[in-house]
């Protein structure tokens, strides 16, 4: 049984990250830096809960037993695992990785000082604090659609993308299961001034990913968006860790 103490001690202590998993070397699989040999971080717990999400092991205690899928990493622990390798790309996932957002911080400055080139990935919702954007990170920003079957106001903060589109180094990435869906990602765009724009087929299974890809390719490009494929759901399925 998971008690709130269980899930109180699971929000990770002040001087350390709470970790679902660190993998690598491999590649970044979705979005501007798709194809790029990285390394990942993936931290636990999310303010949301997407319908179709692929990571419920990250935040998800009713199914999930946060004992087993977490634990909890000092920054320089955590920083010595990725200096370890020699992949530029560091990539800090969730979850949402921006709920940890001071050890985050520190992590981040301590990569970008030995001169790694780290990408923050967040849903949108949680507002990075200056030291962080001033830390050099760049942040890849998926900002969930209706299809997630989240309220709206629970995952679109306007303050929070205000400050994602002021740091100058955002990019929005939307994750379509619908060729409707693109209609959706406009609107948003066009209210909160998201740019660049990519989307993103749904999926856990490359014919999935490829399907939903090609269904929606002519009207990306004549939109002058970008569009990213799930390169490790083609290479590897649902392989957890790739
Ligand atoms: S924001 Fe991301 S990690 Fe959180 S529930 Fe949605 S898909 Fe999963």
């Amino acid at each position: 049984m998971i008690t709130s103490a269980v899930v109180e001690g699971v929000k990770g202590r002040r001087d350390g990250l709470l970790v679902a998993e660190v993998f690598g070397p491999t590649l970044q699989g979705e979005g501007p830096s798709m194809g790029a040999p990285a390394v990942f971080v993936r931290l636990s717990r999310c303010n949301l809960a997407c319908l179709w999400c692929d990571t419920p092991y990250t935040w998800d205690w009713s199914r999930f037993d946060p004992r087993a899928q977490s634990r909890t990493w000092t920054v320089p622990d955590l920083a010595g695992w990725v200096l370890d390798h020699p992949i530029e790309l560091v990539v800090v996932t969730g979850g949402e990785p921006l709920l940890q957002q001071g050890p985050l911080t520190v992590l981040v400055e301590q990569l970008a000082a030995a001169g790694r080139r780290v990408e923050v990935e967040t849903n949108g919702t949680r507002a990075p604090g200056r030291r962080l954007v001033e830390s050099g990170s760049w942040f890849n920003v998926s900002p969930k659609l209706a299809n997630s079957g989240m309220p709206e106001h629970r995952r679109i903060v306007p303050d929070a993308l205000a400050v994602l589109v002021g740091s100058g180094r955002a990019r929005f990435k939307f994750v379509l299961r619908d060729p409707s869906d693109l209609e959706e990602v406009a609107d948003l765009a066009g209210r909160f001034g998201l740019a660049p724009v990519w989307v993103m087929p749904e999926g856990t299974a490359a014919e999935a990913v490829l399907g939903g890809a090609r269904r929606v390719a002519e009207e990306v490009i004549a939109r002058g968006w970008g569009l990213s494929l799930r390169l490790h759901v083609l290479l590897w399925g649902d392989a957890r860790g790739r």
